[in-house]
């Protein structure tokens, strides 16, 4: 039997894939630490179940849902498992998403060659021309990873969602045009979330006031000079598109 580092089960979400219904599964693990995470008690320890627990827990959700969103810590740190159960999400005629920060393309492509993955909620944490600010907000090597997440993005090409997650700290117009310029050459829809201090990691950032729905706004717009569909998502209201 397949083993996973289990993190968390959700029955039922409506904001974790735009328009569907879905539960949730999240794994436990990831291989790099981002200051403003929010998940960060699943950052290391250990809770290994069968992935036939997590079926169980699918098929119970069933009649709710018509997709399965991985999520994490990393999904794609446990191949296997990941892989297992995108398979039987799509013997079950639900659509698989996966939110993933990009470190592991080799994984996400063979998800894709196999056609097991509808959608791909990509993080881009800072510009993936600029290393240095993307080592800044992973606390560590933001040469190997912008470098992993730009192949990422190639690989999912045509199914990506690409999120950024802003805080005040870091984020400002400039930053926010320049991912988007980086992203441009991928067909993809762009989301600006708006960072949520409060469970963040990091003192720092939790001591951060998070930019309000029309501060989101103003620093999305600049991305529409390279991507036609811009959204913001904040606490204030929900997901918009930006025009
Ligand atoms: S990639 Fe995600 S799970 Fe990992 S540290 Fe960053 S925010 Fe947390």
């Amino acid at each position: 039997m397949i083993k996973l580092n289990f993190g968390n089960f959700l029955p039922l979400s409506t904001v974790d894939w735009y328009g569907r219904a879905v539960c949730v599964v999240f794994f436990r693990g990831c291989p790099i630490r981002c200051s403003y995470c929010h998940n960060f008690t699943l950052f290391k320890s250990e809770q290994l179940i069968g992935v036939d627990v997590v079926e169980d827990k699918i098929s119970q959700a069933l009649k709710f849902i018509s997709g399965v969103v991985f999520t994490g810590g990393e999904p794609c740190a446990q191949p296997e498992a990941l892989t297992s159960l995108c398979e039987f999400a799509r013997n079950l005629d639900l659509a698989t998403g996966l939110e993933t920060n990009g470190f592991y393309p080799d994984v996400l492509a063979s998800l894709v060659e196999n056609n097991i993955v509808d959608r791909v909620f990509l993080d881009v944490k800072a510009p993936l021309s600029d290393p240095a600010s993307y080592g800044r907000i992973i606390e560590g090597n933001g040469v190997d990873t912008s470098l992993r997440v730009k192949r990422s993005l190639e690989v999912a090409d045509g199914i990506v969602e690409v999120r950024s997650t802003l805080f005040r700290s870091f984020a400002d117009r400039d930053f926010v045009w320049r991912i988007a310029k980086d992203i441009s050459s991928v067909d993809s829809v762009f989301v600006l979330n708006q960072g949520d201090p409060d469970h963040a990691w990091r003192e720092k950032i939790r001591l951060e006031k998070p930019f309000s729905r029309d501060e989101m706004m103003e620093l999305a717009r600049v991305a529409l000079d390279f991507v036609d569909d811009v959204r913001i998502r904040t606490r204030e209201k929900g997901e918009e598109r930006v025009s």
